[in-house]
């Protein structure tokens, strides 16, 4: 079974905009993606699918061989971890600890488990010396770890970042980038950095006008681009 499957998605809001016509894309466990496109494309609209937040109109979302529906969803969102743009958006909790164990204990994981996972979570991101600390007290790069840590202790099948590089001075953007090829989890990420793109994903989408213009090696894409 690919991570992902998308079918013949498309999708109009409410006040009539179509925002997707028609996507289909397969995302094989393991590789890493990163889906390019201008703003307005519906790159937002189709990660909003990914976990539900939106049913498609038509077509259909399929994770790890589980259709997205609304008696699904629950399962859905462990599978699918979202990482927002802003980390602030993520982390709420008095320590980074209970951030990160904010999630599995939601699923119903305790005790000894749970600090297991956490702890893991917090050492794939570099942040477990981290564990007891505020996450106010961080900076805005550690920040960010600790949120993709919150999304790795749920041990998703596929990551999705929303723009995983910005705001980051170089040193930060560079950690990042050597934590995510470190992951042996598949990844999809939204971005507006090319050279992030191409560092990171052997594959880029390009989705303009809410339909998939291009898919291929990222060299190749964004030597055509
Ligand atoms: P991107 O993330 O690539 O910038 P979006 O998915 O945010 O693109 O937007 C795709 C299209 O859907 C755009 O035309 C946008 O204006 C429209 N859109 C996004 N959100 C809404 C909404 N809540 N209501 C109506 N139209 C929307
Ligand atoms: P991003 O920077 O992630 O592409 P956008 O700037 O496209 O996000 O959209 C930011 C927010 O505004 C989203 O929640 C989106 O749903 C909403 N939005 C975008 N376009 C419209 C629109 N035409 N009408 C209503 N809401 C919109």
């Amino acid at each position: 079974e690919p991570s992902l499957r998308v079918r013949d998605l498309a999708y109009a809001y409410p006040d009539g905009t179509q925002a997707l016509f028609g996507v289909n894309l397969t995302i094989e466990r393991g590789e890493r993606v990163a889906l390019l496109g201008p703003n307005g494309a519906g790159k937002t609209t189709l990660v909003m699918h990914l976990n539900g937040i939106l049913t498609p109109g038509h077509g259909e979302v399929v994770v790890a061989g589980l259709p997205v529906r609304k008696d699904t969803l629950r399962e859905v969102r462990r599978r699918v971890g979202l990482v927002f743009q802003d980390p602030d958006d993520q982390l709420f909790m008095p320590t980074v600890r209970e951030d990160v164990a904010f999630g599995p204990a939601n699923m119903g994981v305790r005790g000894e488990e749970l600090e297991r996972r956490v702890r893991h979570a917090l050492e794939r991101v570099g942040m477990l010396d981290a564990i007891d600390r505020p996450p106010h007290h961080l900076s805005f790069g550690q920040r960010r770890r600790v949120a993709v840590a919150t999304v790795l202790a749920m041990e998703p099948e596929i990551l999705v970042l929303d723009e995983p590089s910005s705001n980051l001075d170089p040193a930060s953007r560079r950690e990042l980038a050597e934590i995510l090829r470190g992951l042996d989890v598949t990844v999809l990420m939204v971005t507006h950095d090319l050279p992030y793109a191409l560092e990171l994903c052997e594959r880029s989408l390009i989705l303009s006008g809410g339909v998939i213009v291009a898919d291929g090696p990222t060299r190749e894409i964004l030597a055509d681009a």
